[in-house]
Formats: structure tokens, C-alpha cells, sequence
């Protein structure tokens, strides 16, 4: 069953898909990133002029779905991971939902993995019917689910499998170079051995790595380390203390400090 945050999402979600003739037309993005983050490499990324120019680096981008093709190059340019694309013609019962995914190993083609929603939570099974690499080392995973679950499948668990080399242990070989805090540059093996040294709270680990500390504020990377924290300590996240947000939730103009609100 879905939790309250991951329904919330995919509500927002699909009140912003394009039509229905469209989405029977081929692939198309959803751009996910709620959160007002600060960035548009997906608007610069985009070679068809699909992403509409934001008027605030803020703003959750818009598509022109019309002139949307579902290349995902969009997806790969993501910092946030935040971007998927759906192809709702597959075939007559499932649909295509294609996932951002920075973990290694990567699945295989004809790999049955755990299908799972904006917030891992298992929903069903998903098959594996593309894998792409690129460059960046964000590559794009293609998942045939159930059509009832296009909206709602945004991630994948190798672990609980059939029919392939599953890993379960979250630091697999090569796991180590998968980047945590995109704003710093900070991957997951500096934030291990950061923890490793004894920074063993938030604050700490931030002093000594920088991470959660750039334009994002932490929006993407604070649950990873806090995860990652939890796990060193034996402890649930929720007794750890987590971070202390402090106005303004979101970047701002210096203009609009001062209550010019045209700034
Ligand atoms: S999927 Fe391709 S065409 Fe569509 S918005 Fe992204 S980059 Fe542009
Ligand atoms: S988080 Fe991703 S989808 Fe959102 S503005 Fe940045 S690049 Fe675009």
C-alpha cells in the first residue's frame, strides 16, 4: 500500500500529464522535482525545445509535449534524479517506465526485479527491458510494469529477484563512486569514510565534507547521509536528529529580501 508522501507525488503528478491522445502518441517526461530546486540543466540539456525556459531557476519545468520525443536526455542531465519518461504504448497491457539509476551493478535485460514507488516501497514486479549507460554514470533503466502502475513505479529493487545475480548488501563493488551530494561533488565512499573518521551526526559530517551545503541545501543528499549515519550508529533515523531547516525554504533574490516582490 502506498504511503500518504509517495501518493501526494504521484497526485501532483498526474495532474500535470499531457493528454490522453498524447500519451497514446509515444514516450513522454514527467519532471518530478517538487521541491523548487535551484537548477535546469534539463531545460539546457534538451535538444527538441520540449522543456519550456523557466522564469524562476526554481520553478518545476514545464513541457511542451508536442514537441517532446522521450529521448531522456533530459533525465540523464538531472542532478536530482527527477525525471522519468513513460511510454504508455508497449504493449497492450504494459507500460514502459523509464528510471534514472546510479547504483551498480546495473540489471540486466530479462532481469524480473521489485518494482517500487517514490519512496522504495515494493509495489509489484517489474521486467527489465532496456539498460543504457551513459557517460555521466547516470544511466537509464527501462521497466515493463503493469499499466495500473505507470504512474506510480519510479524506482527498482535488484535485490528480491528471479532469475538474476541479485545483491542485497547496500555497498556493492564499484557503489563507492556513486555520487551522494551532487552540489559538492561529495560520492558515497568520501561520505563513508567521513563517517568512518567519527563524524557520526549531521552537523559533523557537513563541517568536514561540505555536503548538503549548495545550492539544493540539502533537498537531495540529506536522506542518503542520514540513512548512512543510521546505519553506523544502529539507530533509526528518527533518533538521530535531523536537520534544522531555517527560512527562506527555497532561493531567493536579494530583491525579494527586501520586499520587492517584481524581484
Ligand atoms: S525526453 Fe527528450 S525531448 Fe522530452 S523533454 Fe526530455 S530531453 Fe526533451
Ligand atoms: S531537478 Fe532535474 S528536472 Fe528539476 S529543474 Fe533541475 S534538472 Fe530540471
Amino acid at each position: 500500500m502506498p504511503n500518504s508522501h509517495a501518493m501526494e507525488v504521484e497526485q501532483k503528478v498526474r495532474e500535470r500529464l499531457p493528454s490522453p491522445k498524447r500519451r497514446k502518441q509515444g514516450p513522454y517526461a514527467v519532471f518530478e522535482c517538487f521541491q523548487s530546486i535551484p537548477c535546469n540543466p534539463c531545460y539546457t540539456a534538451c535538444k527538441f525545445g520540449a522543456v519550456k525556459p523557466l522564469t524562476d531557476i526554481n520553478d518545476l519545468p514545464e513541457v511542451y509535449y508536442d514537441k517532446c520525443t522521450g529521448c531522456g536526455l533530459c533525465m540523464t542531465a538531472c542532478p536530482g534524479l527527477a525525471v522519468f519518461v513513460i511510454d504508455e504504448t508497449y504493449s497492450e497491457d504494459k507500460t514502459v517506465v523509464r528510471i534514472p539509476y546510479e547504483f551498480l551493478p546495473l540489471p540486466q535485460v530479462g532481469d524480473t526485479v521489485d518494482a517500487v514507488d517514490r519512496d522504495g516501497q515494493v509495489v509489484g514486479k517489474a521486467q527489465v527491458v532496456k539498460v543504457q549507460k551513459f557517460p555521466n554514470k547516470t544511466s537509464i533503466v527501462s521497466l515493463a510494469v503493469d499499466n495500473s502502475l505507470a504512474q506510480t513505479v519510479r524506482g527498482m529493487k535488484l535485490a528480491v529477484t528471479e532469475g538474476n545475480g541479485a545483491f542485497s548488501a547496500p555497498r556493492c563493488k564499484g557503489c563507492g563512486e556513486s555520487i551522494v551530494c551532487r552540489c559538492e561533488d561529495i560520492s558515497m565512499e568520501e561520505l563513508l569514510k567521513t563517517i568512518g573518521d567519527g563524524n557520526l551526526t549531521l552537523n559533523e559530517v557537513k563541517l568536514a565534507t561540505r555536503a548538503s551545503m549548495g545550492p539544493c541545501q540539502g533537498k537531495t543528499c540529506i536522506s542518503l547521509i542520514m540513512k548512512e549515519l543510521s546505519t553506523a550508529a544502529g539507530k533509526p533515523v528518527e533518533e538521530l536528529g535531523g536537520p534544522r531547516y531555517r527560512v527562506p525554504v527555497k532561493p531567493v533574490t536579494i530583491g525579494a529580501i527586501r520586499g520587492d516582490r517584481s524581484k
